[in-house]
């Protein structure tokens, strides 16, 4: 097998080439950025998915699942939305032979297909807050170069949709989407920063978006996601009201919150290395994988340990592939560290006597595993494993972002760069054109670690209004 492009001198060849090898998407199918989900990418989706689903619900959100057409009449009701989704939606335009009297867009997000509905659902005070949310496959029109997880046509797609009585609570509902946030974030070991966009690059219709970006490559990040606070600009054209306590009409104030397999994507370019993913026990499709070592005049029961380690494992509510193919065992765990797995452990000869496995993590870290206490030594493993991951991830992540108080220091960065931004549009624009990339927006939280922020702005000088801001080259 051909050996992995370098990481850090060709990123993009590098994470293609770990998406295709570790079997996560097929990419032969005849659609550009439309992805084949293999079983193993599947899984991992799965698994990822699952994260979501149990931090969503655990803050009062309930699954929903809405139509993926949406009538092209409910679709251009919100102006500012239909003009930021123009060039991307896909349309329905006839139905068998005949054409369409109103014409259908294939859901790019769902806000037009929820909100007159949610006009019915909500009357009175008493139904709200309304916190739903659904997993379904949205469609954007992606002109530019497509990359699997990372920008495809057909989008894997968490978006929550919420209703609030006012502007304060939707502020509330924002701030809780950060924490939940945290906590996934926290599950797959990622690093991030949460940022709110300048006003040119808020979503169409929003009053403010916050979106949470990962260092990834250099100069470059990954937008993983966003939070956006619509106020009533929705409410009002699709008429979502509600009967207060004092008797008045009032309209709902809106949230939503937006992620995708970009995560997948993203743990794949965070933590992968040159041997291939590395995948957070969390996520993996498996955590643990058992290859028998059969070496020279290996006793007949290896196998049969082998398999009983698996079973237990499985029975125990682990994730376990046993790899008793008849490759050697070097091939196996060239394989299995590929595809990512956390865990692996060894049963040979002298495993069979001594009752205790070599176990060997992803980062290569050996360890044991008794089998008196098989159940509580992975587990434990594993949770070292994650912590480990999480704490280099992190170490690379304080190593990305670097202070820059001059413009000049923009042009050929090798770095995310943290400014001083007076907020000004103009100067916001200056610091896009010299770093060749975005100004991603004004620190929603304080960085993580301590670098002292630049105070006064890197394209005027002000010292007057400014705020520490990102800029990058986002992927
Ligand atoms: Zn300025």
């Amino acid at each position: 097998m051909a050996e992995l492009p370098d990481k850090r001198t060709a990123f993009v060849e590098w994470y293609l080439a770990v998406v295709e090898e570790a079997h996560l998407s097929d990419k032969r199918y005849g659609v550009k950025g439309m992805n084949v989900w293999t079983p193993y990418g599947f899984q991992a989706r799965r698994n990822l998915d699952q994260v979501l689903i149990r931090e969503i619900e655990a803050t009062g959100s309930r699954p929903v699942e809405f139509p993926a057409l949406i009538p092209a009449t409910e679709f251009a009701k919100e102006k500012e939305h239909i003009k930021g989704f123009d060039a991307q939606v896909f349309w329905v335009t006839k139905g068998g032979a005949t054409e369409l009297d109103v014409p259908l867009v294939l859901r790019p997000t769902s806000e037009t297909a929820m909100y007159p509905i949610f006009a019915l659902w909500v009357r009175s005070h008493r139904d709200l807050p309304l916190n739903v949310y659904q997993i379904v496959n949205t469609f954007r029109y992606e002109t530019k170069t497509t990359r699997p997880f990372v920008r495809v046509r057909e989008i894997h797609f968490f978006e929550e949709h919420t209703c609030q009585a006012d502007e304060a609570s939707a502020t509330a509902r924002v701030q809780s989407n950060l924490d939940a946030f945290r906590r996934m974030a926290a599950a797959f070991a990622l690093p991030y920063l949460a940022v709110r966009r300048p006003e040119w690059d808020k979503f169409a219709g929003a009053h403010y978006t916050i979106a949470f970006d990962l260092p990834l490559a250099g100069v470059r990040t990954l937008q993983l996601g966003s939070v956006h606070h619509y106020r009533d600009n929705f409410a009002i054209p699709y008429g979502i009201r509600y009967e207060a306590q004092d008797g008045g009409e009032r309209y709902v104030h809106q949230t939503t919150f937006g992620l995708s397999e970009r995560l997948l994507g993203a743990i794949v370019g965070a933590h992968g290395d040159g041997h291939g993913a590395v995948f957070p026990s969390a996520v993996a499709p498996y955590e643990v994988v058992v290859v028998p070592v059969l070496s020279g005049a290996a006793a007949p029961t290896v196998p049969k340990m082998a398999g009983e380690v698996a079973d237990t494992l499985r029975r125990g509510g682990r994730r376990v592939v046993l790899d008793d193919g008849d490759e050697r065992p070097g091939a196996k765990y060239y394989r299995w560290e590929l595809a990512g797995v956390p865990l692996r452990l060894e049963v040979g000869p002298r495993e069979v006597e001594s009752g205790r496995l070599t176990s060997v993590d992803r980062l290569g870290r050996k360890g044991s595993a008794h089998l008196d206490t098989l159940l509580g030594d992975v587990a434990s493993r594993l949770s070292e494993f994650d912590r480990e991951l999480a704490r280099r991830a992190d170490e690379r992540f304080r190593e990305s972002i670097v202070p820059a108080t001059t413009l000049a220091e923009l042009s050929d960065s090798n770095s995310v760069r943290l400014v001083g931004w007076c907020g000004g549009e103009e100067c916001g624009h200056k610091i896009e054109r010299a770093i060749d990339g975005a100004l991603l927006g004004t620190l929603e939280e304080p960085l993580p670690f301590l670098v002292a922020a630049p105070t006064v702005c890197v394209a005027c000088g002000r010292a007057d209004g400014t705020q520490p801001a990102l800029a990058a080259q986002p992927m």
